[in-house]
């Protein structure tokens, strides 16, 4: 059954996240980008309105409500801007629903509560410097002492690195080959060993908290380990399969700001003596990104449905990820050709879209490595 019809409720949902991108976030955008910091209070903020609970059950302090729900407001906040809308997605979906789905009772109740109220950050550590796509390969030790684990290595990349409160940590804690060696850890960063070093210079993404994370001699309890021994790189993938429909939601988004702001900037500008919305050339830029747009919102909505309707969805998820994340740098690079010169400046959307898109073609895995996981998934053999 195919039915494109938002519910009421689902409806409520998505003009609540316009609401709030309006009143909250659109009027810093420039200057939190500039800055090369989102103001934090922007967290408590997402944790009041229950956008850092979404899908997660009441018991634990969440808001409820299904992934097509989840995507609406994943699609909002990326339209408004990525960096806020990264915050939610790993803290929320790589984070809090990782632990809701693998915790025991006493980690959800550990950390599910502050999680899903913005009171606590939560970051994703699976990328090493030596390990990004292969990341089952990576080599941040766990080494079992008494009822103790003691962690050692450095994690990149990670996003919202210097603001968590908890790292969702993948170390290799066995001698077992391969993946199945790497296991899951919840490391509260005040832990001694734990230091964070922000990184500086990105293309996009200004504003997010993205950090190098060291551990050395980090102790932490036995009763850290999240799920079984050896199951981490499973929980990662079974983490990071959700989360791609949040990235292809947030491109659904930045794709959606281009072509807002392209249409609105075709009726004002005038060349030739008429508004440029009279060059059919012109008209094939929008016409371009209208498409990515709807095709992408209807990958990433396909996912949804699957999830909520408790289907495997891992692959469609890949194809969403892929397909969204390279129709927005197409959708934010079309808008910015609209704009022209005024483009290349970031008193104007379309050069911040470009660079905030242009990263979700990499994390996550990149798009040749989503491609392998739907080449997988169409022969059976894993070209990897
Ligand atoms: P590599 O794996 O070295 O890839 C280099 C190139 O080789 C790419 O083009 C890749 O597609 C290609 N390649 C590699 N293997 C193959 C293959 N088998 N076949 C064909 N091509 C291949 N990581 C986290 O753990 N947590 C985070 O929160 C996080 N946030 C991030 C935020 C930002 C801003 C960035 C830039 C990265 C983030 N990452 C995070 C890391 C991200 O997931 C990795 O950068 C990504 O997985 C790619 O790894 P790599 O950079 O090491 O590239």
């Amino acid at each position: 059954m195919v039915n494109l019809e938002l519910s009421e409720e689902q409806s409520a949902v998505r003009q609540l996240a316009r609401d709030f991108v309006e009143r909250e976030i659109t009027p810093h955008v420039v200057a939190w980008d500039r800055a090369e910091e989102v103001d934090r209070g922007i967290v408590k903020k997402l944790g009041d309105v229950g956008f850092l609970g979404l899908t997660i059950d009441e018991e634990y302090g969440g808001s409820g409500g299904d992934h097509l729900a989840y995507c609406l407001v994943t699609e909002e906040l990326g339209r408004g801007d990525s960096s806020v809308r990264g915050i939610v997605s790993v803290s929320l979906g790589l984070v809090a629903k990782t632990v809701a789905a693998w915790g025991s009772e006493e980690q959800k109740r550990r950390w599910l509560p502050g999680l899903t109220s913005g009171a606590a950050v939560g970051c994703f550590g699976l990328t090493e410097p030596g390990t990004g796509s292969d990341a089952g390969n990576l080599a941040t030790r766990a080494v079992r002492d008494g009822d103790d684990y003691v962690l050692n290595g450095t994690k990149m990349f990670i996003t919202n690195g210097t603001w968590a409160d908890v790292v969702l940590l993948f170390a290799r804690s066995t001698d077992a080959p391969g993946h199945k060696g790497v296991s899951a850890f919840l490391v509260p960063t005040d832990t001694p060993g734990l230091t964070r070093r922000t990184i500086h210079g990105k293309l996009g993404l200004r504003g997010q908290a993205t950090a190098e994370l060291v551990l050395e001699d980090v102790r932490i309890p036995a009763s850290a380990l999240l799920g079984e021994e050896g199951k981490g790189f499973s929980i990662a993938m079974s983490a990071l399969a959700k989360g791609r429909m949040s990235v292809a939601a947030g491109c659904v988004g930045i794709a959606q700001a281009a072509l807002d702001a392209a249409v609105r900037y075709a009726g004002e500008r005038e060349q030739f003596g008429k508004t440029i919305a009279h060059h059919q050339l012109v008209q094939e830029l929008l016409s371009d990104i209208a498409l990515d747009v709807d095709a992408a919102r209807l990958l990433t909505w396909r996912v949804a449905d699957l999830i909520d309707r408790g289907r495997p969805f891992a692959v469609e998820s890949s194809k969403a990820k892929l397909f969204a994340s390279e129709a927005a740098v197409r959708a934010a690079n079309n808008a910015l050709q609209v704009f022209g010169g005024y483009g290349y400046i970031d008193e104007y959307p379309a050069g911040k879209l470009l660079r905030d898109a242009r990263v979700m073609t990499l994390y996550e895995g990149t798009s040749q490595i989503q491609k392998l996981v739907i080449g997988r998934a169409l022969t059976g053999v894993s070209a990897f």
